[in-house]
């Protein structure tokens, strides 16, 4: 088996980055030599470049993905007092966001098969103070905008999208980020768009929105040393800009690596759904960017646990990842919120089965297949 190991990492940027590099220097020496690091050109072409890709006209760089959902929140008007309904089965910054706004997550559990928020339960947690809603394109594919849409219009809710997973993803006509009211991305290096640092945008179709939110993230100034709001220092910088300025036109093509390692993968897969080994269901949504590529694994059906599983990965060379190990609502930090084990048991239960494979454009379909194989081989399946 040594003989002939093939590394599977989880994630690798170097073959993204490798026939550009030579782009992106050049485009980092333009601003070192216009000196423009702060608010300069490049933000603010990339902003209209990356908010009109995604269908909408304004976009509000900002430090990270967190602070593009804590300010947008707040240039919403949403405050201390206010509820807003998040998943349960999401990453804890959703959360952070809205607690950094001043307002209380509501969490809602999320569908088993989808591992995407259920409307129907996130009815059931409206109260009088609930303000908007945050649906979290999880994975990279998009809870319904159809439902969405006449979910926030019976409850008259504003919709914010958390898309830090989900950069130009589409379903039914929509691009992730204009569904809603405003959108929230992050350029974390290893999203599917990334920068060589943090980074994040608000993105909205109201001018007012991205006016306030862009005082907001520069000490509350609309003009220099005159502050209308307390806000806070959180600007994306020049140089990530340029950077970004320079992958942006490749996402689509990234995306679509993705989504065709994705099909080989699901297609792969076939023969061990009978041992209750099966991708999050992505219910033949072509829009779908796959950010990652999450299976379950149900221990009713399966002979190894996940744990024994991703082991034998790695002594294989195959790297995994779990998205995420421990639902938000049971971690220390957010006891407060009030919930105990078996308040979102879709949530809890993913957490135990999930298990993300490799992912990442330029990963091969030699790759792939080897990460299934060995997963046969592991799970004493069908042996190829
Ligand atoms: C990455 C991520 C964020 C936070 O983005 P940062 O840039 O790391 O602050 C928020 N929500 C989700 C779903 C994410 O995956």
């Amino acid at each position: 088996m040594t003989a002939n190991l093939i590394k599977v990492p989880f994630v690798d940027l170097t073959w993204q980055h490798q026939p550009i590099l030579g782009e992106i220097e050049q485009a980092i020496q333009t601003v070192i030599k216009r000196g423009d690091f702060v608010l300069g050109q490049a933000l603010a072409e990339f902003e209209s470049e990356f908010a009109h890709a995604c269908g909408v006209n304004y976009g509000v760089g900002v430090a990270s993905g967190t602070t593009a959902i804590a300010i947008g929140l707040q240039a919403l008007g949403i405050s201390t007092g206010d509820e807003v309904l998040v998943p349960a089965n999401t990453f804890v910054a959703t959360l952070m966001g809205v607690i950094q706004a001043g307002a209380k997550p509501v969490l809602v559990d999320c569908h088993l098969d989808t591992a995407l928020i259920d409307l129907e339960l996130a009815v059931k947690a409206i109260t009088p103070r609930t303000k908007a809603i945050i649906p979290v394109h999880l994975y990279g594919q998009m809870v319904s905008p159809r439902q969405l849409i006449d979910f926030a219009q019976t409850y008259n809710l504003q919709i914010f999208e958390d898309a830090a997973q989900a950069h130009l993803a589409s379903c039914e006509g929509y691009k992730a980020g204009s569904v809603g009211i405003a959108a929230a991305f992050s350029f974390y290096p290893s999203k599917n768009l990334g920068a060589f640092g943090n980074g994040g945008m608000l993105i909205t179709r109201e001018l007012n929105i991205a006016q306030t939110a862009k005082t907001l993230r520069n000490y509350g100034a609309p003009s220099k040393y005159f502050h209308t709001e307390i806000g806070t220092n959180s600007r994306l910088d020049t140089l990530q800009a340029a950077i970004l300025q320079v992958k942006l036109p490749h996402l689509e093509q990234w995306n679509q690596w993705r989504n065709t390692t994705a099909q080989m993968y699901d297609q792969l897969l076939k023969p061990l759904h009978f041992l209750g080994i099966q991708p999050i269901d992505n219910q033949t949504n072509t829009g779908h960017v796959y950010h990652l590529y999450v299976i379950r694994i149900d221990p009713t059906n399966c002979p190894l646990q996940r744990k024994e599983i991703q082991e034998a990965f790695n002594l294989r060379g195959i790297q995994t990842g779990i998205h995420y190990p421990i639902p938000c609502h049971l971690q220390p930090a957010y006891q407060t919120l009030g919930f105990s084990t078996g308040a979102f048991p879709n949530a809890e239960k993913l957490c135990e089965q999930i298990l993300s494979l490799p992912m990442y454009p330029g990963l091969s379909f030699e790759q792939a297949q080897y990460v299934i194989e060995q997963l046969s081989i592991i799970v004493g399946g069908i042996l190829p």
